[in-house]
């Protein structure tokens, strides 16, 4: 499975508003589903002789993408993918016609994730393009969403039944356009393939809801602008593909199967696909956009994802997650301790070892629960430690890792204090004793 923690970073990005988002990529983008086609239209601010797209993971655009006017053409050119008029004239307008089918692309988001009824959620970000070339800084795309009477569309948190603007930025979003309603709560939005396997259907129906719950009575409520999306899609067509992954207030898998039935039957399938789906709700509370601002500190708000899923999880199946809880706090304690050897976790981003954060994190988090929980015979846990840390940062603006250990200060002895925080900055000789020694504290 691709998963991805995308929102994190790009949320400042996302906010920035361009009045002069049109004048740098110079196309508007127009998206119309009809009750058979999905059609893209590009309109330019002035003549051009080509529509460059600004990603091209591989050149499926030139067999999926079809001009409705047979004088244009998807082409594949120096390693891009572009349209133009075949007698190499400006334009400033052209409509094509999408497959709307699920497609795999290397380190990209599937244009298409199918529902079983039909609808489908569409990446806007394959969308965006530009005049002749996107420069490095091009951003801001005005899309326009258009859907037929009995259909609608979900995007920014919001259902839409008339047609709708507003500007895209980075990685753009998953929108959903069908007929199928979300649950719809102040807090969220959530939806699940109808024709999903019973076992799972039940399972996501009643602990999607459960797990935005749980985290807002720990955490507070949300601080996004947009309302969380929670999105479950299936095909059950030939192939073995699953897709998860994050997108700014969006959290998505996609089974592309026709054995999904059998996965079912492994022990695991169901706690993964769940614990997956609370890693991502625990961002939704964490606020950690404005706490964890270097990436070589991830281990903050990785780690505490990591564990906040499992406390979750052990809250709505006490009787049967413990194996999966343990077994994933092995991994991420050998894994940790497999990273350290190599370099200092600080480091670990420098190296794209992002895994580091996620398991050394996982670590640090759960011991630091279960001494806050012991000191004080179980009136305060992680979540309060968390909790201080979003306050000590609005009183006083520290954040990062400093201001967390600063913010544990009154739940965890200082020795242990120090030694986490060793295991996060220094070279360990030995990091597997290391994390031993730690345990026995
Ligand atoms: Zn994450």
């Amino acid at each position: 499975m691709r998963t991805a923690c995308l929102s994190v970073f790009i949320v400042a990005l996302y906010l920035y508003i361009s009045t002069n988002a049109f004048a740098k990529a110079g196309v508007n983008i127009h998206l119309n589903k009809t009750s058979d086609e999905w059609l893209i239209a590009y309109s330019a601010n002035t003549p051009t002789q080509k529509i460059a797209f600004l990603s091209t993971p591989i050149e499926a655009r030139t067999t999926r993408w079809r001009p409705v006017n047979t004088a244009f053409e998807v082409v594949f050119e120096d390693h891009q993918e572009l349209i133009r008029r075949k007698d190499g004239l400006a334009f400033d307008y052209v409509q094509l016609s999408l497959t709307p089918t699920y497609t795999h692309l290397p380190k990209a988001y599937a244009p298409f994730a199918p529902f079983s009824d039909g609808g489908a959620l569409i990446h806007t970000g394959r969308l965006f393009a530009c005049l002749d070339f996107c420069s490095d800084d091009a951003n801001g795309w005005k899309i326009t969403v258009e859907v037929e009477e009995n259909s609608h569309f979900i995007a920014n948190g919001k259902i839409n039944y008339q047609a709708a603007s507003w500007l895209g930025y980075n990685d753009g979003q998953y929108v959903y356009i069908g007929e199928q309603m979300p649950i719809d709560e102040p807090a969220f939005m959530a939806l699940i393939d109808t024709e999903l396997p019973h076992v799972i259907k039940v399972e996501l129906n009643h602990t999607l809801p459960k797990l935005m719950a749980f985290f807002e009575s720990k955490l507070g409520q949300h601080n996004n602008d947009v309302k969380p999306m929670l999105f479950t899609s299936y095909l059950n067509a030939p192939g073995t593909d699953i897709q998860g992954g994050v997108l700014p207030n969006q959290v998505f898998i996609h089974w592309d199967m026709d054995n999904l039935d059998e996965r079912l039957q492994s022990k695991n399938f169901i706690p993964t696909t769940l614990w997956m789906f609370a890693h991502e709700a625990a961002h939704f509370f964490q606020d950690s956009k404005s706490l964890v601002i270097n990436k070589s500190a991830s281990w903050l708000h990785e780690g505490n994802a990591e564990w906040l899923a499992a406390l979750a999880l052990r809250e709505f199946y006490p009787e049967t997650i413990e194996p999966f809880i343990e077994n994933k706090m092995n991994e991420a304690k050998k894994g940790c301790a497999k990273a350290l050897v190599s370099y200092p976790l600080i480091d670990a981003a420098k190296h794209g070892q992002y895994r580091a954060y996620y398991q050394c994190g996982m670590f640090i988090h759960s011991l630091m629960d279960l001494k806050a929980r012991e000191l004080s015979q179980g009136k305060y846990s992680i979540f309060h430690v968390w909790n201080n840390f979003k306050q000590q940062s609005l009183r006083t603006g520290t954040n990062g890792a400093e201001g967390f250990w600063s913010a544990a200060e009154p739940y965890i002895p200082s020795d242990m204090l120090k030694k986490l925080k060793r295991l996060t900055t220094d070279k360990i000789t030995s990091p597997a004793s290391y994390i031993e020694q730690l345990e026995s504290l």
